[in-house]
């Protein structure tokens, strides 16, 4: 349900919401990554999960509440070219937030 809501609430698309947790003022939305895995070398559909990284990234005001975003983004090695690449979170260019 929080999906539908990260969507139509913020226009976030290619994640998938797992929990949510509330910290102080903040409201905390646990997600991971569901881009569909392609190589931008190769174009195969063939790679392997080689680690994660995590990342908070802040959303808008939901009434009095502030919300973020944190995100896990798995690095990927594909099997055809042997080449890592991250999966691209267009939503996410240039928004950084250290700590909430
Ligand atoms: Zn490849």
């Amino acid at each position: 349900m929080a999906t539908s809501i990260l969507f139509h609430a913020f226009g976030l698309k290619g994640i998938h919401h797992e929990a949510k947790q509330y910290i102080q003022d903040t409201i905390l939305f646990k997600a991971r990554s569901s881009i569909t895995i392609t190589c931008p070398h190769s174009g195969s559909r063939e790679a392997t999960f080689k680690d994660q990284k995590r990342r908070l990234l802040r959303l808008g005001q939901m009434g009095r509440k502030r919300s973020a975003l944190d995100l896990q983004l798995h690095r990927l090695e594909c099997r055809k070219c042997s080449r890592r690449w991250r999966p691209s979170i267009p939503f996410a260019d240039g928004l950084r937030m250290q700590l909430i």
